[in-house]
């Protein structure tokens, strides 16, 4: 095996396809169905999504060319490097080799922007002037301002006003890339109108923005809507972040046993284990862990049952792991990770067992965060942090049983905006505030009775 501290592809190596694991599950994934009942069909999406990306949503093709201006620009920064957490490893004593995938140094911070470029690529191939989204943290919001620039296409963000008004360091940076952005709920949408009208001081949510965004594209010839997660075509485009990993490790001569990944809406998580899950269906001995937080435990508490992708249920249903369209979970660091859904197809593979969930509370995964930091030097996103704290107790049970195996960590992105959060922890000031069961049950009930 190679000692190497990091692996960098040249951009030759980069994959030119992305992996779609539609075509390898064993049975078709239970349909994406309209309120009414009826399975939705392309018809139903027209007005929001391009032709393209409703193909390849619905698609089995198991290769998809990554088209060549998408290469052109993700070559900006990738291929990502594959670094190997020697310093982490002496601190930890463990004899596990640990690697982290890191996707912070993608140019707006995060793995986002490896589906904001083609999504951004398709819409302009398809004659849209305007991309019409929304944005809590504004992760999401900064890469889709920032693809919406390879393209020539403006870019309009609703931004969760308690976001808008908190984390304004995001909107600069949205606001630098060209981005117009708006503090949802805004007067610009009857669906914000209708919020100011109950509640001049809303502080917004994702779903009000969503609301926000879907009714501009609707409304507008020239304008689509886009998602940053969860649905299968950006689970899809994520994928070359495992592609990666599976050409870094041949090259150190080494397999994963285990690959760790946060999950908000499952998109980083699916990116990165989505190529192994392949070798994992023909036999192979490997562990995928999807980390989610103990605030909105949605893999390791919810029930699959179809559900709104979004508050308004404006969305279609889908079968996934839920804790009700309507749940609100407190208002942890990792806004990223605050989504009460997931992607359908990991949803499937967790109710499969080809996936295992787990979940934890935020002061432990600050905890692994700050002694990453300091072993690596890099500060992580408070999402990404999960990852690292499942990573880091798999080192500590193989230095318990003198196990040597190899850990994936897919770090989805830096926390260089986050900083109060590190200074909430450092000063001791930050808490975890215990998931209430009867919460999620009372949302539970509010589901539309479809099995
Ligand atoms: C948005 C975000 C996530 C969560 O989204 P997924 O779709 O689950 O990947 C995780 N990490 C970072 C850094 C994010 O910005």
């Amino acid at each position: 095996m190679a000692e190497l501290n990091k692996v960098i592809l040249s951009e030759k190596d980069m994959p030119k396809e992305w992996y779609n694991i539609a075509a390898d599950l064993p049975e078709p994934l239970p349909p994406i169905i309209r309120a009414d009942g009826v399975p939705a069909g392309p018809a139903d999406f027209a007005p929001v999504f391009p032709m393209e990306i409703i193909k390849q949503e619905v698609s089995t093709q198991k290769w998809i060319p990554i088209p060549d201006e998408v290469i052109s620009a993700y070559k900006v920064w990738r291929p990502s490097p594959l670094c190997r957490a020697y310093n982490l490893e002496k601190r930890l004593k463990t004899p596990a080799r640990i690697y982290y995938k890191n996707e912070s140094v993608s140019a707006a911070g995060s793995h986002k922007l490896n589906t904001a470029i083609p999504q951004a690529y398709y819409n302009k191939a398809e004659g849209v002037k305007r991309m019409a989204t929304e944005t809590g943290a504004g992760q999401w919001g900064s890469a889709m301002s920032f693809a919406t620039q390879f393209f020539g296409l403006k870019c309009t963000v609703y931004m969760v006003r308690v976001s808008f008004d908190q984390k304004p360091y995001r909107r600069f940076l949205m606001q630098t890339y060209g981005a117009e952005v708006f503090a949802s709920p805004s007067n610009l949408t009857h669906a914000g109108q209708e919020v100011l009208k109950k509640d001049p001081k809303s502080l917004g949510s994702l779903g009000i923005a969503i609301s926000e965004a879907v009714e501009d594209a609707a409304t507008h010839d020239d304008t689509k809507y886009c998602l940053g997660s969860v649905l299968n075509h950006v689970c899809m485009h994520q994928t070359i972040i495992g592609l990666e990993i599976k050409k870094q490790m041949e090259l150190i001569g080494d397999y994963p046993d285990i690959i760790a990944a946060c999950v908000g809406g499952g998109s980083n998580f699916a990116g990165a284990v989505f190529p192994f899950v392949a070798d994992k269906m023909k036999g192979k001995d490997i562990r995928f862990l999807a980390v989610e937080p103990a605030a909105c435990p949605t893999l390791t508490k919810g029930p699959y049952r179809y559900d709104f992708g979004d508050e308004a249920k404006l969305m279609p249903l889908a079968k996934m792991y839920t804790l009700g369209h309507n749940f609100m979970p407190s208002g942890i660091h990792a806004g990223g990770l605050r989504y009460h859904g997931d992607s359908p197809i990991v949803s499937y593979l967790v109710n499969k067992k080809l996936v295992e969930a787990r979940s934890y509370k935020q002061i432990p995964c600050f905890e692994a965060a700050v002694l990453f930091a300091k072993s690596e030097g890099l500060l992580p996103a408070p999402e990404s942090s999960h990852a690292i704290r499942a990573a880091i107790d798999e080192a500590i049970i193989c230095r318990e049983t003198k196990k040597e195996k190899a850990i994936v960590i897919n770090l989805s992105g830096h926390g260089h905006f986050d900083l109060s959060a590190y200074e909430s922890y450092l000063s001791g000031k930050m808490v975890d505030v215990e998931f209430d069961e009867k919460d999620m049950d009372r949302c539970i009930k509010e589901l539309p009775d479809i099995k």
